[in-house]
């Protein structure tokens, strides 16, 4: 993939926020902050207090991918676990995903 091609991929930081906020008024949460980092390992995490902390690398990540990573977070702070309900509310909201 040649720079160009990548950089017009990447979104702003501001607008992935305004993603994450319009999920979760679909999903009906509100989260205290949303927070963008480089991260070693992972995607995304949540606190128990709310707070969303996504890796700075979803920026350059496809939009399908972006909202599952943003509906798994937001989830989370409904359902602290990965169980039935949580697999089920997930496929709700990625269906929604049009
Ligand atoms: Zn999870």
């Amino acid at each position: 993939m040649k720079a160009s091609e990548t950089l017009e991929q990447i979104i702003p930081g501001q607008v992935f926020k305004e993603e994450v906020l319009s999920w979760a008024k679909r999903i009906n949460v509100e989260p205290k902050e949303i927070r963008l980092r480089l991260m070693k390992s992972k995607w995304a995490s949540c606190s128990s207090n709310g707070r969303l902390t996504f890796n700075t690398e979803i920026l350059q990540q496809p939009a399908t991918f972006r909202a599952e990573a943003i509906i798994h977070e937001l989830l989370h702070l409904k359902v602290p676990n990965h169980g039935k309900l949580f697999k089920n509310l997930m496929r709700a909201f990625l269906s929604q995903n049009k």
